[in-house]
């Protein structure tokens, strides 16, 4: 079945409002075994009338949100009506349930909410228990235009996900009469480039009957995306785990962090943190996760020297002779974290964010990692990510959980 998906709303053209539903339109259509075909995204106007009439004359169904609203700019009704042919009218029972959603907040309702009420005649109107308005779905026999269904939805996320569950499925998956969805296996990399991961499997991968191959890299880590049946993905990820075991950190869609703690937690290990350049991200990765607080006790930020010192116990001398981003001070960091807390790992970073503040030997996006344990030798590793500050806050905090990982695995890091 062609799906289309049409987001309408100005404010997803003026960089105000970011457009979240293609993504999770993807993800929800695909677990059905449903694909988009094309996403367009349009301004609140006469656009919406345009790309309609395009969309329906390729799709089998297509799918609108926003502009059911009850403002002058909300047209979707409107838009959709003079695509299908037919006209708009107010709905009794759609009324009742604006009188009673206006009711049961003690709120007289404006005028502008009665046209939300409006509804193309003979179509459904899908009920919609947290907002105002409702959506409508014209079957593929009510529009003259072609031989296309539309749902029309609402922009907001709350209202849009559960209509989308309740009323949408169902309907989907009557009109694409059910057929098996193909699996998804999504594993994720970390210490491998794209490229390399590619060149590694991509020949092998090619291979396997029926499987569909994707990739796409994120800072300081590497999704590989599987599609296929149950065979042809369990020979995928066969592929991918005997050139890779060491770096694949999840299969499941768990992030880095979440791997990080539950790793940590299955081994009884507990883990401290003693960031200067990074100013807590990875303590704030960690804390993201839930449970984290069975393995995560101390998290330092030491942006200063002093903090350093006074904190960690880094002593002067080191700073002075090595400077702050350094072996010796990292490992002093990490060696001072894991002492002050008593935990069994601490990792200590320590870089120059730029734009300034660079030299010949240190560039700017240096950094120095630093890993602590109580049961094996300090390490350090000298990693450059020269990008903006918070790309390469992202790209260091990757490269620390992407060691305590290793380490709770007991692999070099
Ligand atoms: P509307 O139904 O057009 O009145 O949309 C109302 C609100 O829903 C907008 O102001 C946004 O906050 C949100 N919204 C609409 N479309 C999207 C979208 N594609 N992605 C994320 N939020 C959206
Ligand atoms: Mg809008």
């Amino acid at each position: 079945m062609r799906i289309e998906i049409l987001n309408t709303g100005t404010e997803l053209l003026l960089g105000t409002t970011l457009n979240t539903h293609g993504k999770w339109f993807g993800e929800q259509l695909f677990k059905l075994g449903m694909r988009i075909q094309r996403l367009t995204t349009v301004p609140d106007g006469d656009a919406i009338t345009i790309a309609l009439r395009e969309c329906v004359s390729r799709a089998d169904a297509v799918i609108v949100t926003g502009g059911l609203g009850p403002t002058s700019d909300d047209l979707t009704r409107e838009a959709a009506a003079e695509v299908v042919g037919a006209d708009l009218i107010e709905d009794e029972a759609a009324m009742r349930s604006l009188e009673a959603f206006f009711a049961a907040r003690n709120k007289v309702m404006a005028e502008a909410n009665r046209k939300q009420a409006q509804v193309i005649v003979g179509a459904d109107v899908l009920a919609n228990a947290n907002g105002t308005a409702p959506g409508i779905y014209v079957p593929p026999r009510l529009n003259k235009a072609a031989n296309c269904a539309i749902f029309l939805l609402p922009g907001p996320p709350r209202e849009l996900y559960p209509m989308f569950r309740d009323e949408v499925i169902p309907r989907l998956v009557a009109l694409a009469g059910l057929a098996a969805a193909p699996g998804l296996l999504e594993m994720k990399l970390a210490g491998v480039g794209e490229s390399d991961l590619q060149q590694e499997v991509d020949a092998d991968l090619a291979q396997v009957p029926g499987l569909e191959v994707g990739y796409c890299a994120r800072i300081g880590e590497v999704d590989l995306r599987l599609i296929g049946d149950k065979a042809a993905i369990a020979a995928g990820r066969e592929i991918a785990m005997a050139k890779f075991a060491k770096e694949i950190f999840s299969d499941d869609g768990s992030s880095l962090e979440a791997t990080v703690v539950r790793l940590l937690g299955e081994r009884g290990l507990t883990l401290a943190t003693a960031e200067s350049c990074t100013g807590g991200l990875i303590a704030n990765r960690v804390t993201d996760v839930p449970g984290s607080s069975a393995v995560f006790t101390h998290g330092f930020v030491t942006y200063a020297n002093e903090a350093k010192r006074d904190l960690l116990g880094v002593p002067q001398l080191l700073l002075d002779e090595h400077g702050a981003v350094s072996e010796p001070v990292a490992k002093a960091m990490a060696e001072g974290a894991l002492c002050v807390s008593g935990v069994d790992i601490a990792v200590a970073v320590t870089g120059i964010a730029g734009p300034d503040g660079g030299s010949e030997d240190k560039p700017v996006g240096t950094v120095w990692l630093a890993w602590a344990a109580k049961d094996r030798p300090t390490v350090a590793v000298r990693k450059l990510h020269p990008r903006n500050r918070k790309d390469f806050k992202l790209a260091t905090s990757q490269s620390a959980l992407d060691g305590i990982r290793r380490i709770a695995l007991k692999m070099p890091v």
